[in-house]
């Protein structure tokens, strides 16, 4: 088994990453917003740690707004991260997207994690000390695992350099894809 030590190493870069956070806000965001604001509203982006979301209406842009600081105490408790800040952009909603994202959430919610998988959640937070902390990396980390069980079963592949599960004919996820085209530029 790997040390505890890597496995944190590796969850904390992939929770860190800006895709990742979108697609926690992504999934979540009915729970976060509401059933009413969650039709008329999207996550777009995460850059920096600032949210970007659309309102397909000045009118409920300006409700967003105005709920801005509940807004992001939502995202924290929700989908345990801070945002700097959350923008708020006029655009279009595509419903299909929100639909789909709705069917993730109910799938995700389905799932159960095995025992190894709670076995490996304990044994990972169980050096820490502070029981607040130790609660938060638990829950992040159950989180972690059901996304990634849920990849799995829709065909998402483990990238041979850094283990994230991503989607597409390539050899590697398109993060090393990246990293890898650097290298060779600079050599
Ligand atoms: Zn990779």
């Amino acid at each position: 088994m790997e040390p505890v030590r890597d496995i944190l190493e590796k969850i904390i870069g992939q929770l860190a990453s800006p895709e990742w956070l979108k697609n926690v806000l992504k999934v979540k965001w009915r729970q976060i917003v509401g059933d009413q604001l969650a039709k008329r509203t999207q996550v777009y982006q995460v850059k920096n740690g600032v949210v970007t979301v659309i309102a397909n209406s000045p009118a409920i842009a300006s409700e967003l707004q105005y709920r801005k600081d509940d807004l992001k105490r939502r995202i924290k408790e929700t989908a345990y991260f801070e945002p700097s800040d959350i923008r708020i952009r006029i655009g279009v909603v595509k419903s299909e997207e929100s639909v789909r994202a709705q069917r993730i959430e109910q799938e995700l919610s389905r799932l159960v994690l095995s025992p190894r998988e709670h076995a490996l959640i304990e044994q990972t937070v169980a050096p820490i000390q502070d029981p607040l902390l130790r609660e938060k990396v638990a829950k992040v980390f159950e989180q972690f695992l059901r996304l990634n069980q849920w990849k799995r079963k829709h065909g998402f592949k483990e990238c041979p350099r850094c283990k994230a599960l991503y989607r597409g004919p390539r050899l590697y996820c398109p993060v090393c894809q990246i990293e890898l085209r650097k290298r060779i530029v600079r050599n």
